[in-house]
Order: structure tokens, then C-alpha cells, then sequence
């Protein structure tokens, strides 16, 4: 199937993959990650993933600690209340979920919309 988007037929906004911002300004080229995120039940997290132009700056920075931080604060404060066992799962797989995107990057952002 081809999809042809035009002006008047743009696509709808991505929501950040990092954080809550609900308009994601960058794309990163990625291979599909297959998570177990619980015993059993596994997520495929299959092409490219979204970053909002805050954690876009964090990537390219390579500010993982920083925009582990960000995207944890900005969950819960969108989330909440959490119960203890929800928040300690996120807060524990941010790192590793991280990593697995820097692992399955394959190339350069590329701004949303073709625009630098
Ligand atoms: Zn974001």
C-alpha cells in the first residue's frame, strides 16, 4: 500500500515517545524491540520513534540520565496517582528501555515534516 500525504491530508500528530508532550518534532529510524514486560506478555515496539524537541536536545546531547529524569517526572505527574508497585516498574525500566532504543537506532533524527 502507498500513502500520499499532501498538505491538505497530514498525517496526525505523534505524541512524544520519551515523554507526555502530545506533538513529537523529530524521528529516529529504529528496529522493531521486542520487550517481555512481564513475565508472559511481551510488546513489540515496531518503526521509527518520536521525540518532542526537549528530548530531541537530551538525545543529541546524549543527556540519558537527564532525559530518564524528564520522562519519568512528566509520567507521573500525568499518570498519577501511581500505585508504589506501578511507579517503582516504570522508574527500574526507563534505563534499560533506553538503551534498547540507542541499541536499535539506525540512523540521524529527522525533523517531522521535512522542516530543519
Ligand atoms: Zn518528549
Amino acid at each position: 500500500m502507498f500513502l500520499q500525504c499532501t498538505p491538505g491530508n497530514a498525517p496526525a500528530k505523534r505524541p512524544c515517545d520519551f515523554c507526555v508532550h502530545p506533538a513529537a518534532a523529530w524521528s529516529y529510524p529504529c528496529r522493531t524491540i521486542i520487550r517481555e514486560v512481564v513475565e508472559g506478555l511481551q510488546v513489540i515496539m515496531a518503526g521509527p520513534w518520536h521525540a518532542c524537541a526537549p528530548c530531541h536536545r537530551l538525545i543529541a546531547a546524549g543527556k540519558w540520565a537527564e532525559l530518564r529524569r524528564r520522562s519519568l517526572r512528566l509520567y507521573r505527574a500525568t499518570h498519577r496517582p501511581l500505585t508504589r508497585a506501578a511507579d517503582t516498574a516504570i522508574a527500574a525500566d526507563l534505563a534499560p528501555l533506553l538503551h534498547q532504543f540507542r541499541t536499535h537506532r539506525t540512523g540521524p533524527a529527522e525533523r517531522i515534516g521535512g522542516a530543519s
